[in-house]
């Protein structure tokens, strides 16, 4: 499979300082900072620094250090996020390429939480 990396994205912007962010953590090999249009009270993104698309090209192609630092970066933001199940919970999503929906091209998970969510898509049953 080949990837394509567009440098000009606004997450690889936010990288490189270009463009400010609010910064919730960051470490060795990732980045998480709040959602500019935030769909649910704690809307957090979470970001590797490294050039990857999607969720299946990072998952594919990073080392196991940065795959690592994601995944843990994640369960950090659920303790500090208070959000963690089961008491509260939360919603990971990341979307990839035109089904998916994805409008920039770095690979993000969104962390979504603070109020009950409803179902998954559009469609689906909701619980009675
Ligand atoms: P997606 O549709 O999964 O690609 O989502 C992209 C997300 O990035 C959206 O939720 C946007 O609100 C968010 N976003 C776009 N630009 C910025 C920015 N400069 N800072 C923080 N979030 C952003």
């Amino acid at each position: 499979m080949t990837y394509t990396y567009d440098p000009q994205n606004v997450f690889a912007r936010i990288l490189r300082g270009e463009i400010p962010c609010t910064k919730v953590m960051e470490t060795p090999h990732s980045l998480a900072f709040r959602d500019i249009a935030p769909q649910a009270p704690e809307h957090v993104l979470v970001i590797p620094k490294g050039a990857y698309v999607t969720f299946d090209h990072f998952a594919a192609q990073a080392s196991d250090a940065e795959i690592v630092d994601f995944n843990r970066l994640i369960a950090q933001l659920c303790g500090l996020l208070g959000v963690a199940a089961p008491d509260k919970g939360y919603r990971l999503v990341s979307n990839a390429g035109r089904d998916g929906v994805q409008d920039v091209p770095h690979l993000h998970v969104h962390i979504l939480a603070g109020k009950p969510l409803g179902r998954m898509l559009p469609g689906a049953k909701e619980t009675p």
